[in-house]
Protein backbone atom coordinates (compact mmCIF):
# COMPACT_ATOMS: atom_id res chain seq x y z
CA UNK A 1 0.00 0.00 0.00
CA UNK A 2 1.44 3.83 -0.73
CA UNK A 3 -0.58 5.97 1.11
CA UNK A 4 2.74 8.34 2.09
CA UNK A 5 1.33 9.99 5.30
CA UNK A 6 -0.41 13.01 4.49
CA UNK A 7 0.73 12.84 1.01
CA UNK A 8 -1.66 11.14 -0.89
CA UNK A 9 -4.20 11.86 2.15
CA UNK A 10 -5.30 15.78 1.45
CA UNK A 11 -8.72 16.98 1.63
CA UNK A 12 -9.66 18.18 -1.96
CA UNK A 13 -11.98 20.83 -1.16
CA UNK A 14 -9.75 23.25 0.96
CA UNK A 15 -7.37 22.49 -1.55
CA UNK A 16 -5.92 26.44 -2.31
CA UNK A 17 -2.70 25.76 -4.13
CA UNK A 18 -3.44 25.29 -7.97
CA UNK A 19 -1.09 23.05 -9.70
CA UNK A 20 0.07 25.68 -11.64
CA UNK A 21 1.58 28.08 -9.24
CA UNK A 22 3.08 25.71 -7.44
CA UNK A 23 6.67 25.42 -6.47
CA UNK A 24 9.01 24.86 -9.54
CA UNK A 25 10.82 21.24 -9.51
CA UNK A 26 14.36 21.11 -9.29
CA UNK A 27 16.15 18.72 -11.59
CA UNK A 28 18.85 17.49 -10.23
CA UNK A 29 21.99 18.19 -11.98
CA UNK A 30 22.08 14.26 -12.67
CA UNK A 31 23.73 12.03 -9.83
CA UNK A 32 26.09 13.72 -7.50
CA UNK A 33 29.35 14.63 -9.07
CA UNK A 34 31.33 11.78 -7.25
CA UNK A 35 29.30 8.51 -8.44
CA UNK A 36 31.06 6.63 -10.58
CA UNK A 37 29.00 5.79 -13.51
CA UNK A 38 31.60 3.88 -15.39
CA UNK A 39 31.20 0.87 -13.69
CA UNK A 40 27.94 0.20 -15.81
CA UNK A 41 28.79 -0.51 -19.42
CA UNK A 42 26.11 -1.20 -21.88
CA UNK A 43 27.40 -4.23 -23.13
CA UNK A 44 28.59 -5.98 -19.47
CA UNK A 45 26.33 -7.00 -16.61
CA UNK A 46 26.35 -4.76 -13.98
CA UNK A 47 29.24 -5.35 -11.16
CA UNK A 48 27.17 -6.54 -8.09
CA UNK A 49 25.94 -3.38 -5.72
CA UNK A 50 27.40 -3.52 -2.18
CA UNK A 51 24.27 -2.14 -1.09
CA UNK A 52 21.77 -5.44 -2.04
CA UNK A 53 24.76 -7.21 0.38
CA UNK A 54 22.90 -8.04 3.37
CA UNK A 55 25.15 -6.38 6.54
CA UNK A 56 27.07 -9.68 7.16
CA UNK A 57 27.65 -10.62 3.79
CA UNK A 58 30.74 -8.08 3.63
CA UNK A 59 32.89 -10.36 4.73
CA UNK A 60 32.19 -12.94 2.25
CA UNK A 61 32.00 -11.34 -0.40
CA UNK A 62 35.76 -9.93 -0.24
CA UNK A 63 36.78 -13.01 1.23
CA UNK A 64 38.49 -13.57 -2.48
CA UNK A 65 39.39 -9.76 -2.94
CA UNK A 66 43.42 -9.32 -3.33
CA UNK A 67 44.53 -7.83 -0.20
CA UNK A 68 41.20 -7.83 1.75
CA UNK A 69 41.20 -8.90 5.65
CA UNK A 70 38.56 -9.42 7.73
CA UNK A 71 38.29 -5.93 9.08
CA UNK A 72 38.69 -4.33 5.53
CA UNK A 73 34.45 -5.76 5.49
CA UNK A 74 33.89 -4.00 8.48
CA UNK A 75 34.98 -0.81 7.15
CA UNK A 76 33.55 -1.13 3.58
CA UNK A 77 30.34 -1.65 5.05
CA UNK A 78 30.71 1.57 7.50
CA UNK A 79 31.49 3.48 4.30
CA UNK A 80 28.48 2.82 2.69
CA UNK A 81 25.63 2.39 5.03
CA UNK A 82 26.61 4.68 7.88
CA UNK A 83 28.78 7.41 6.48
CA UNK A 84 27.15 7.01 2.53
CA UNK A 85 30.18 7.64 0.86
CA UNK A 86 29.71 7.64 -2.88
CA UNK A 87 32.80 7.20 -4.45
CA UNK A 88 35.78 4.75 -3.51
CA UNK A 89 37.75 7.90 -3.08
CA UNK A 90 36.34 8.49 -0.08
CA UNK A 91 37.39 5.61 1.70
CA UNK A 92 40.42 7.08 3.00
CA UNK A 93 41.45 4.01 4.96
CA UNK A 94 41.55 1.64 2.51
CA UNK A 95 44.49 1.29 0.43
CA UNK A 96 44.68 2.69 -2.62
CA UNK A 97 45.25 -0.92 -4.49
CA UNK A 98 42.32 -2.61 -2.12
CA UNK A 99 39.95 0.61 -3.31
CA UNK A 100 40.88 -0.51 -6.89
CA UNK A 101 40.43 -4.26 -6.30
CA UNK A 102 37.14 -3.65 -4.90
CA UNK A 103 36.19 -1.31 -7.69
CA UNK A 104 36.72 -4.11 -10.22
CA UNK A 105 34.30 -6.26 -8.11
CA UNK A 106 31.27 -4.41 -6.74
CA UNK A 107 29.82 -0.81 -7.63
CA UNK A 108 28.87 1.97 -5.17
CA UNK A 109 25.24 2.25 -6.40
CA UNK A 110 22.60 5.41 -5.53
CA UNK A 111 19.86 5.52 -8.28
CA UNK A 112 19.99 8.59 -10.36
CA UNK A 113 18.59 10.95 -8.65
CA UNK A 114 16.86 13.39 -11.23
CA UNK A 115 14.13 15.66 -9.64
CA UNK A 116 13.04 16.79 -6.21
CA UNK A 117 9.88 18.23 -6.39
CA UNK A 118 9.22 20.78 -2.84
CA UNK A 119 6.26 21.97 -1.24
CA UNK A 120 5.90 25.27 0.93
CA UNK A 121 4.79 22.51 3.38
CA UNK A 122 8.65 21.14 3.45
CA UNK A 123 7.53 17.55 1.72
CA UNK A 124 10.13 16.81 -0.87
CA UNK A 125 8.76 14.02 -3.61
CA UNK A 126 12.05 12.41 -4.94
CA UNK A 127 12.31 10.86 -8.35
CA UNK A 128 15.18 8.51 -8.87
CA UNK A 129 16.04 6.72 -11.84
CA UNK A 130 17.11 3.43 -11.58
CA UNK A 131 20.26 1.45 -13.80
CA UNK A 132 17.48 0.07 -16.01
CA UNK A 133 15.73 3.46 -16.85
CA UNK A 134 12.59 2.51 -14.95
CA UNK A 135 11.59 5.15 -12.51
CA UNK A 136 10.67 5.46 -8.50
CA UNK A 137 9.98 8.16 -5.84
CA UNK A 138 10.53 8.29 -2.39
CA UNK A 139 8.57 11.28 -0.50
CA UNK A 140 10.20 12.89 2.62
CA UNK A 141 7.42 14.63 4.84
CA UNK A 142 7.94 16.70 7.59
CA UNK A 143 5.55 16.50 10.71
CA UNK A 144 6.37 18.75 13.91
CA UNK A 145 9.96 17.53 14.92
CA UNK A 146 9.66 14.33 12.57
CA UNK A 147 10.24 14.01 9.13
CA UNK A 148 8.90 10.44 8.17
CA UNK A 149 10.63 9.01 4.33
CA UNK A 150 7.80 7.18 2.18
CA UNK A 151 9.50 4.49 0.29
CA UNK A 152 8.94 2.47 -2.70
CA UNK A 153 9.25 -1.68 -3.12
CA UNK A 154 8.22 -1.78 -6.62
CA UNK A 155 7.95 -0.16 -10.07
CA UNK A 156 4.31 0.31 -10.13
CA UNK A 157 2.03 -2.38 -7.94
CA UNK A 158 -0.46 -5.00 -9.39
CA UNK A 159 -3.00 -3.94 -6.62
CA UNK A 160 -4.26 -1.19 -8.87
CA UNK A 161 -6.62 0.44 -5.97
CA UNK A 162 -8.80 2.93 -8.12
CA UNK A 163 -7.16 6.07 -6.08
CA UNK A 164 -3.62 5.66 -6.61
CA UNK A 165 -1.39 6.35 -9.47
CA UNK A 166 0.87 3.57 -9.03
CA UNK A 167 -1.16 0.76 -9.53
CA UNK A 168 -2.56 2.43 -13.11
CA UNK A 169 -0.22 0.87 -15.18
CA UNK A 170 0.44 -2.06 -13.14
CA UNK A 171 3.30 -3.36 -11.54
CA UNK A 172 6.93 -3.80 -13.91
CA UNK A 173 9.26 -4.69 -11.48
CA UNK A 174 10.66 -5.89 -7.71
CA UNK A 175 13.33 -3.38 -6.15
CA UNK A 176 15.87 -5.27 -4.87
CA UNK A 177 16.87 -4.89 -1.49
CA UNK A 178 20.04 -2.56 -2.01
CA UNK A 179 17.42 -0.32 -4.04
CA UNK A 180 14.84 -0.46 -1.13
CA UNK A 181 18.11 1.00 1.03
CA UNK A 182 19.42 3.22 -1.46
CA UNK A 183 16.05 5.60 -1.39
CA UNK A 184 16.86 5.74 2.60
CA UNK A 185 20.53 6.95 2.15
CA UNK A 186 19.87 9.05 -0.46
CA UNK A 187 16.72 11.06 1.18
CA UNK A 188 19.54 11.49 4.34
CA UNK A 189 21.70 13.01 1.58
CA UNK A 190 19.21 15.92 1.21
CA UNK A 191 17.55 16.03 4.43
CA UNK A 192 19.78 18.76 5.91
CA UNK A 193 18.51 20.43 9.10
CA UNK A 194 15.41 17.92 9.54
CA UNK A 195 16.89 14.72 9.64
CA UNK A 196 14.87 11.80 8.73
CA UNK A 197 13.17 10.62 11.90
CA UNK A 198 10.62 7.40 10.47
CA UNK A 199 10.11 5.12 7.40
CA UNK A 200 7.28 4.04 5.92
CA UNK A 201 6.88 1.37 3.44
CA UNK A 202 3.66 3.39 1.60
CA UNK A 203 5.17 4.14 -1.64
CA UNK A 204 4.49 2.69 -4.68
CA UNK A 205 3.88 -1.28 -4.81
CA UNK A 206 2.49 -3.75 -2.23
CA UNK A 207 5.31 -5.03 0.15
CA UNK A 208 4.20 -8.43 0.88
CA UNK A 209 4.69 -8.58 -3.19
CA UNK A 210 8.23 -8.06 -3.05
CA UNK A 211 8.45 -9.47 0.49
CA UNK A 212 12.05 -11.29 0.75
CA UNK A 213 13.54 -7.93 -0.49
CA UNK A 214 11.75 -5.57 1.57
CA UNK A 215 12.65 -7.69 4.78
CA UNK A 216 16.28 -8.07 3.35
CA UNK A 217 16.32 -4.37 3.32
CA UNK A 218 14.65 -4.09 6.68
CA UNK A 219 17.08 -5.69 8.36
CA UNK A 220 19.91 -3.52 7.20
CA UNK A 221 18.32 -0.91 7.86
CA UNK A 222 17.40 -1.84 11.68
CA UNK A 223 21.22 -3.53 11.87
CA UNK A 224 23.14 -1.39 14.32
CA UNK A 225 26.26 -1.93 11.71
CA UNK A 226 23.87 -1.03 8.96
CA UNK A 227 21.66 2.04 8.90
CA UNK A 228 20.99 1.92 12.44
CA UNK A 229 17.03 2.19 12.36
CA UNK A 230 14.87 1.41 15.20
CA UNK A 231 11.95 -0.96 14.59
CA UNK A 232 10.20 1.29 16.21
CA UNK A 233 10.63 3.73 13.28
CA UNK A 234 10.01 1.66 10.62
CA UNK A 235 6.26 0.79 9.25
CA UNK A 236 5.51 -1.46 6.82
CA UNK A 237 1.75 -0.94 5.47
CA UNK A 238 0.50 -3.72 3.65
CA UNK A 239 -2.96 -4.85 2.15
CA UNK A 240 -2.70 -7.74 4.32
CA UNK A 241 -3.09 -11.34 2.60
CA UNK A 242 -3.08 -13.50 5.73
CA UNK A 243 -0.43 -15.97 4.35
CA UNK A 244 2.28 -13.08 3.76
CA UNK A 245 0.98 -11.66 7.67
CA UNK A 246 1.59 -15.11 8.71
CA UNK A 247 5.29 -14.99 7.45
CA UNK A 248 5.78 -11.22 9.33
CA UNK A 249 4.22 -12.59 12.09
CA UNK A 250 7.41 -14.54 12.31
CA UNK A 251 9.71 -11.48 11.62
CA UNK A 252 12.24 -11.38 14.85
CA UNK A 253 12.11 -7.67 14.00
CA UNK A 254 9.55 -5.77 15.18
CA UNK A 255 8.48 -2.87 12.88
CA UNK A 256 5.03 -1.40 13.43
CA UNK A 257 2.89 -2.92 10.66
CA UNK A 258 -0.53 -0.73 9.16
CA UNK A 259 -3.24 -2.71 7.27
CA UNK A 260 -4.69 -0.82 4.01
CA UNK A 261 -8.25 -1.37 4.77
CA UNK A 262 -10.00 1.54 2.89
CA UNK A 263 -13.43 -0.30 3.34
CA UNK A 264 -15.31 -2.82 5.64
CA UNK A 265 -16.68 -5.71 3.10
CA UNK A 266 -15.11 -7.94 1.22
CA UNK A 267 -16.97 -6.96 -1.87
CA UNK A 268 -16.44 -3.72 -1.63
CA UNK A 269 -12.77 -3.85 -1.10
CA UNK A 270 -11.75 -6.04 -4.39
CA UNK A 271 -14.13 -3.59 -6.20
CA UNK A 272 -12.12 -0.56 -5.08
CA UNK A 273 -8.76 -2.72 -4.97
CA UNK A 274 -9.24 -4.96 -8.10
CA UNK A 275 -5.74 -6.59 -7.56
CA UNK A 276 -6.20 -7.58 -4.19
CA UNK A 277 -7.27 -11.17 -5.18
CA UNK A 278 -9.28 -13.08 -3.17
CA UNK A 279 -9.31 -11.49 0.63
CA UNK A 280 -10.83 -12.15 3.76
CA UNK A 281 -10.74 -8.88 5.70
CA UNK A 282 -11.43 -10.86 9.21
CA UNK A 283 -8.64 -13.23 8.38
CA UNK A 284 -6.70 -10.47 7.60
CA UNK A 285 -7.63 -9.14 10.59
CA UNK A 286 -7.05 -12.36 12.66
CA UNK A 287 -3.86 -12.98 11.24
CA UNK A 288 -2.34 -9.07 12.19
CA UNK A 289 -3.27 -10.01 15.46
CA UNK A 290 -0.99 -12.42 15.68
CA UNK A 291 1.86 -9.83 14.18
CA UNK A 292 0.49 -7.77 17.12
CA UNK A 293 1.19 -10.78 19.98
CA UNK A 294 3.97 -11.47 18.91
CA UNK A 295 5.78 -8.04 19.05
CA UNK A 296 3.06 -5.93 20.85
CA UNK A 297 3.40 -3.13 18.17
CA UNK A 298 0.75 -0.84 16.58
CA UNK A 299 -2.13 -2.15 14.38
CA UNK A 300 -3.20 0.34 12.40
CA UNK A 301 -5.77 0.61 9.74
CA UNK A 302 -5.95 2.74 7.06
CA UNK A 303 -8.65 4.05 5.13
CA UNK A 304 -8.11 6.50 2.22
CA UNK A 305 -11.49 8.19 2.29
CA UNK A 306 -12.90 8.97 -1.09
CA UNK A 307 -16.63 10.89 -1.66
CA UNK A 308 -19.05 8.73 -1.72
CA UNK A 309 -17.15 6.37 -1.98
CA UNK A 310 -16.50 5.13 1.63
CA UNK A 311 -17.14 8.47 3.52
CA UNK A 312 -20.69 7.16 3.95
CA UNK A 313 -21.96 7.46 8.21
CA UNK A 314 -23.13 3.69 8.09
CA UNK A 315 -19.58 2.72 6.37
CA UNK A 316 -17.89 3.88 9.42
CA UNK A 317 -20.72 2.00 11.74
CA UNK A 318 -19.10 -0.97 9.95
CA UNK A 319 -15.85 0.05 10.51
CA UNK A 320 -16.29 0.17 13.85
CA UNK A 321 -18.28 -3.07 14.17
CA UNK A 322 -15.01 -5.39 12.28
CA UNK A 323 -12.56 -3.79 14.16
CA UNK A 324 -14.45 -3.79 17.67
CA UNK A 325 -12.23 -5.36 20.39
CA UNK A 326 -8.91 -5.42 17.99
CA UNK A 327 -6.18 -3.71 19.26
CA UNK A 328 -6.49 -1.61 15.84
CA UNK A 329 -6.04 2.50 15.80
CA UNK A 330 -7.69 4.12 12.47
CA UNK A 331 -5.68 6.57 10.28
CA UNK A 332 -8.29 8.24 7.78
CA UNK A 333 -6.41 9.76 5.19
CA UNK A 334 -9.05 12.17 2.99
CA UNK A 335 -8.04 11.48 -0.75
CA UNK A 336 -5.48 13.99 -2.42
CA UNK A 337 -6.72 13.83 -6.33
CA UNK A 338 -4.38 11.98 -8.38
CA UNK A 339 -4.02 12.74 -12.57
CA UNK A 340 -6.41 10.99 -14.70
CA UNK A 341 -8.63 8.93 -11.95
CA UNK A 342 -12.17 10.56 -11.68
CA UNK A 343 -13.05 10.60 -8.16
CA UNK A 344 -13.60 12.97 -5.84
CA UNK A 345 -12.11 14.32 -2.73
CA UNK A 346 -14.09 13.64 0.59
CA UNK A 347 -15.98 16.60 1.99
CA UNK A 348 -13.75 17.95 5.45
CA UNK A 349 -17.04 17.89 7.35
CA UNK A 350 -17.48 14.17 5.70
CA UNK A 351 -14.51 13.20 7.03
CA UNK A 352 -14.78 14.35 10.33
CA UNK A 353 -18.06 13.18 11.26
CA UNK A 354 -16.47 9.43 9.85
CA UNK A 355 -14.03 10.17 12.19
CA UNK A 356 -16.53 10.97 15.08
CA UNK A 357 -18.23 8.21 14.35
CA UNK A 358 -15.50 5.53 14.71
CA UNK A 359 -14.53 7.61 18.29
CA UNK A 360 -17.94 7.21 19.29
CA UNK A 361 -17.28 3.64 18.94
CA UNK A 362 -14.67 3.67 20.89
CA UNK A 363 -12.25 3.01 17.93
CA UNK A 364 -8.88 5.22 18.22
CA UNK A 365 -8.66 7.66 15.03
CA UNK A 366 -6.90 10.01 13.35
CA UNK A 367 -7.12 12.05 10.71
CA UNK A 368 -3.81 13.15 8.80
CA UNK A 369 -3.03 16.14 7.81
CA UNK A 370 -2.69 16.98 3.86
CA UNK A 371 1.01 17.16 3.00
CA UNK A 372 3.12 17.85 -0.40
CA UNK A 373 -0.68 19.20 -2.26
CA UNK A 374 0.87 21.84 -4.11
CA UNK A 375 3.45 19.82 -5.83
CA UNK A 376 1.38 16.86 -6.39
CA UNK A 377 3.24 14.20 -4.70
CA UNK A 378 0.62 11.43 -4.35
CA UNK A 379 1.78 8.09 -4.59
CA UNK A 380 2.77 7.58 -7.98
CA UNK A 381 2.22 10.83 -9.68
CA UNK A 382 5.83 11.79 -9.96
CA UNK A 383 6.92 9.02 -11.61
CA UNK A 384 3.57 8.65 -13.85
CA UNK A 385 4.14 12.87 -15.08
CA UNK A 386 8.34 11.91 -15.67
CA UNK A 387 7.18 9.13 -17.79
CA UNK A 388 3.88 10.73 -19.72
CA UNK A 389 1.02 9.07 -18.05
CA UNK A 390 1.20 5.75 -18.75
CA UNK A 391 3.57 5.85 -21.54
CA UNK A 392 7.67 6.12 -21.90
CA UNK A 393 8.94 3.90 -18.82
CA UNK A 394 12.22 3.99 -19.86
CA UNK A 395 13.74 7.58 -19.19
CA UNK A 396 16.30 7.09 -20.34
S1 LIG B 1 -2.21 0.51 -5.94
FE1 LIG B 1 -0.56 -0.41 -4.73
S2 LIG B 1 0.75 1.32 -4.19
FE2 LIG B 1 -1.26 2.17 -4.75
S3 LIG B 1 -2.44 2.29 -2.85
FE3 LIG B 1 -2.93 0.33 -3.80
S4 LIG B 1 -1.52 -1.11 -2.83
FE4 LIG B 1 -0.68 0.96 -2.46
Amino acid sequence: MSAAPGVRGASGDDDAHAQDDAPPAHDAPGAPADVPRADVTPDAAPLPALTDLPVDGYEAALSDVRGARPFHARNLRRWVLQRGATSWDAMTDLSKALRGELARRFRIRRGELLRTHESRDGTVGLLTRLDDGRLIESVSIPDGGRRTLCISSQVGCAVACRFCASGLDGVERNLSAGEIVEQVLLARDLDGDHPLTNYVFMGSGEPTHNLANVLAAIRVMNADDGLGIGARRITVSTVGHPAALEKLADEPIAFNLALSLHVPGDDARRALMPGLGSSDLVATLDAAQKRFDATGRRLTAEVVLLDRVNDAPAQADELARLLHGRPVAVNLIPWNPVDGVELRAPRPERVEAFAERLRKAGVTTTVRRPRGRDVGVACGQLRRRAQGAGGRRDAR
